[in-house]
């Protein structure tokens, strides 16, 4: 999994460092690792998918944050057989079209919306309103 951090993401990550009601550095590195978990839900990634030679369906690995780190790792396997790459969509990208994701690059920066660009109905050259039926935005905000 080799990534490079987004601006997003180095935000998220920093407002949890940053936020002093934590009572221990175990309860700080807990919330970061669940953090992270998620911000990786926000990304696609790939998978190996492996056949052995005979055609039974063999070991899939993943995920890879790019088809060069996938080469790279498929070159150090010698375990015979072929292999083919599965784009593996972002689950915390499809949610967060449902639940928002707030304050998130690319997301509704109305401070009750959060939804994706596209949950807005398009009002002459700009987006209006979120579409989403609970959703009190009247604008989308791009930050
Ligand atoms: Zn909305
Ligand atoms: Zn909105």
């Amino acid at each position: 999994m080799r990534i490079t951090p987004r601006k997003e993401e180095v935000e998220a990550v920093k407002a949890l460092l940053e936020d002093p009601t934590f009572e221990s550095a175990d309860q700080m590195a807990k919330a970061v690792i669940k953090e992270v978990g998620e911000i990786l839900q926000m990304r696609d990634w790939i998978a190996l998918v492996h056949t052995w030679k005979d055609g039974r369906r063999g070991l899939n690995w993943g995920p890879f944050a790019s088809e060069v780190e996938v080469k790279a790792f498929a070159n150090k396997l010698s375990i015979g057989g072929s292999g083919h790459m599965v784009k593996l969509y972002a689950p915390g990208a499809m949610l967060a079209n449902v639940d928002g994701k707030k304050g998130w690059k690319g997301w509704c920066f109305h401070p009750e919306c959060g939804h994706a660009p596209f949950t807005h109905s398009m009002a002459g050259n700009s987006r209006g309103a979120c579409q989403i039926p609970t959703c009190p935005c009247d604008k989308f905000r791009a930050s």
